[in-house]
């Protein structure tokens, strides 16, 4: 490739909300249901091509994933794995609504840090859609308008999604 770029990632969020899988679809599309729940932070790195519709021009990024673990315990740790982030997935469980206020405090948490710091881009990400039966799309639908944060819904485990929301991460970074 005669372009190159690092993307540094972070990915938050209640446990078992499926952040390791999904980076998993994403890095090896594969799934694996007897996965073990991370410990502390996993750092997963994948070399991505994209072809430049225009000129044909192949570009490298280097994705550097920071898949953290969501246990309380661990929440205090969370600066670490963001702070030289450019962006920032925050999943929740679209079966589990608790998960989507825990993904709000992340949210809030990291607005918060882009006021002082630099700025992280924010992306929130609904996650087991193929065991999703739409219970919790009103409540949903009012925090992403009022949260005004793009939007995806994912399948870790059917891959539903997953290269939607890269490709708009790649998109959505600056050429140079
Ligand atoms: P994490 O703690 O947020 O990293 O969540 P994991 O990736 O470890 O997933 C937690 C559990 O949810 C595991 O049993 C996964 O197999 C399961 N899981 C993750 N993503 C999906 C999905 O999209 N659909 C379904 N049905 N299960 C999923
Ligand atoms: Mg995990």
């Amino acid at each position: 490739a005669s372009k190159e770029a690092d993307l540094k990632i972070v990915l938050l969020g209640e446990s078992a909300v499926g952040k390791s899988s999904l980076v998993t679809r994403f890095a090896s599309n594969a799934f694996d249901a007897d996965k073990e729940s991370t410990i502390g932070a996993a750092f997963i790195v994948k070399k991505y091509y994209v072809t430049d519709p225009e000129t044909n021009e192949v570009k490298l990024i280097n994705f550097q994933i920071w898949d953290t673990a969501g246990q309380e315990r661990y929440q205090s740790l969370a600066p670490m794995y963001y702070r030289n982030a450019s962006v920032a997935i925050i999943v929740f469980d679209l079966t589990d609504i608790s998960s989507l206020t825990k993904a709000e405090f992340w949210i809030a948490e990291l607005e918060a840090y882009n006021r002082e710091e630099h700025k992280i881009q924010i992306l929130l990400v609904g996650n087991k859609s193929d065991l999703s039966k739409n219970e919790n799309d009103n409540q949903i639908s009012e925090t992403v308008e009022r949260l005004k944060v793009p939007y995806f819904k994912t399948s870790a485990k059917e891959g539903t999604g997953v290269d939607e929301l890269f490709k708009y991460i790649v998109d959505s970074i600056d050429d140079g």
